[in-house]
């Protein structure tokens, strides 16, 4: 990633952030703005608490129509959004302005304003990309108080400009049109940006105020790889990049032509593609003969709703989901890996000075065996509806892994004794830790999955999560390729495999650096499959 940069080329406007959802695009600029609708007041604090209250309970009633319209992530970014509604604690400094005689639409704006102020100016970067949630619930009671619909009618094939987006905006788009994203503000680890990556809706976020006054330009050039926008092209300028936009779609339909072969190296080497993911709804409509199996169920979205931790029946038929997709192919899930950035209210520790270095993945599972216990309970208890591999995160000493497989022994052995159904699955451990790399033939491990995001981050001294460090944050740096060459080889001397699940094996980028390590599994979100088969296909092993 580059820092925010900008210049001028006679006429045309070059900006750069952060890449945060890659492709090309080219499109008529739309420049989001908040429409501000007059609303006449009821003037009589009982009708205008009345009226936010109807507002608010309005609002919960769309998002929740919405829900059931919308899969994966997106219906979970709602959800956290209905639950943010249902905190009463949200609309209580508005409630007292109206009490003080303040119109309830000017009340519920100022009391949103300063909690969206308080988000933005957070420490930690979850919170400051939760705000476009806010901004987005503000925007939808003010727009039942109004009676206005304020979400703007975009086109799907416009580059979106302005701030921030919020995820109603965005989710009222159809983006398979070839829209895109450019925005002065905004976080690659927004909510925003986890739904335009899976919708292939390039982004770029961070450019900095956008420099026009009034006068919006009429084109945009957006390059979500680079993390560059063009406004006002100059026509050579957009013929250039008409020229690549071309060529990678040639790329792209090249590789998805492979997409249900499997993955081979130039030179005939095979190498198991995996899939991530967060959701079983994520495989909704997806062949399961594009992967070789599923390389990392990150469990954290269980624990994330408004409703609380799920029980072990809740587990046992997520689970059992999964499996079922995968048809016999293995599918490696991952214990609850929260802390860090993906805190959890009632389970996560609050105000630790450095939560990626504090309570987080297996630490705080044995921290809470109340907790872990269910989930190893439901795993053992879906194990025997396929072919289940389980994985600890975080791993840094063998004493970790050695509690959780009695944990794991003690729970199988209680479900046997009850006459449940169960199985015991084989228990590895994720490599993300510089100490896992350097002694993992140490750990009595069944198999192991490099997590590369948190190895990098752990042995560049980078955090994931903070963009003035992104360019040290480097997995294919030659530290992070010898830690992840060690742990092929501890697999190789210990006869277990090895796999990359990291985001690391989607940079293409990196694919030859990986595959010399003598990696031959990796893992990725089903979006880059056909990209990494490609990729694949280049190498000479
Ligand atoms: C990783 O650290 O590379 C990994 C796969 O885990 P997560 O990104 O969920 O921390
Ligand atoms: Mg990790």
């Amino acid at each position: 990633m580059t820092v925010s940069a900008r210049r001028r080329i006679v006429g045309e406007i070059h900006l750069t952030g952060h890449p945060a959802s890659p492709g090309l695009a080219i499109g008529p600029v739309a420049v989001l703005t908040s429409a501000v609708v007059s609303r006449v007041t009821k003037g009589d604090p009982v009708q205008e608490a009345a009226a936010l209250k109807a507002a608010i309970e309005g609002a919960a009633v769309e998002l929740a129509d919405l829900i059931a319209r919308v899969h994966d992530e997106a219906a979970e970014i709602l959800e956290f959004q209905v639950a943010m509604l249902g905190d009463d604690a949200l609309a209580e400094g508005a409630y007292e302005a109206i009490a003080a005689g303040v119109a309830a639409d000017d009340a519920w704006r100022a009391a949103l304003d300063a909690e969206i102020s308080g988000y933005r100016a957070a420490d930690e970067e979850y919170f400051r990309a939760r705000a476009a949630d806010l901004v987005d619930i503000r925007d939808r009671v003010l727009a039942g108080l109004n009676g206005a619909n304020t979400i703007a009618k975009i086109s799907g094939d416009s580059v979106v400009a302005g701030d921030d987006i919020s995820p109603s905006t965005f989710l009222a788009v159809d983006w398979t049109r070839g829209g895109a994203i450019a925005l002065a503000g905004g976080s690659p680890s927004s909510h925003v940006a986890m739904l335009a990556r899976s919708r292939g809706a390039p982004m770029v976020v961070g450019l900095g105020p956008l420099p026009w006054n009034g006068q919006p330009p009429s084109l945009a050039l957006v390059d979500g790889d680079a993390g560059t926008v063009i406004f006002d092209p100059h026509p050579e300028t957009r013929r250039l990049f008409e020229h690549r936009m071309a060529a990678a779609n040639a790329a792209q339909i090249a590789a998805d032509a492979g997409r249900l072969k499997p993955a081979l190296t130039a030179d005939g080497k095979r190498i198991a593609v995996l899939l991530n993911v967060a959701a079983p709804e994520e495989l909704g409509g997806l062949d399961p003969a594009i992967c070789d199996g599923i390389g990392l169920v990150r469990t954290e979205f269980l624990f994330e709703g408004s409703r609380g931790l799920p029980g072990e029946d809740t587990q046992y038929a997520v689970y059992r989901r999964i499996l079922d997709w995968a048809a016999g192919r293995p599918v490696t899930i991952r214990t609850l890996d929260a802390g860090g950035d993906k805190p959890i209210p009632g389970v996560t520790v609050d105000g630790e000075r450095n939560p990626f270095l504090g309570l987080r993945g297996i630490r705080l599972s044995l921290a809470r065996p109340q907790v872990f216990r269910v989930q190893l309970r439901a795993l053992c208890r879906a194990a025997v509806h396929g072919t289940l591999k389980v994985m600890l995160p975080m791993v840094a000493v063998p004493s970790e892994l050695d509690r959780a497989k009695a944990m794991l022994d003690a729970e199988f052995s209680a479900l046997t004794a009850q006459g449940i159904a169960c199985a015991r699955p084989p228990l590895g451990i994720m490599v993300e830790v510089p100490s896992a790399a350097l002694c993992a033939e140490d750990f009595d491990a069944a198999f192991y999955s490099i997590g590369s995001n948190d190895l990098t981050q752990y042995t560049m001294a980078a955090a994931r999560d903070i963009g003035a460090v992104a360019d040290l944050n480097d997995a294919g740096h030659p530290a992070v390729l010898a830690l992840i060459a060690r742990t092929v080889e501890a697999g190789r001397r210990r006869g277990v495999e090895v796999s990359l699940c990291g985001d690391a094996a989607a940079d293409t980028r990196l694919t030859n650096a990986l595959l010399a390590t003598g990696l031959t599994t990796l893992s990725v979100s089903p979006i880059a499959v056909a990209r990494l088969k490609a990729a694949i296909a280049g190498v000479i092993a």
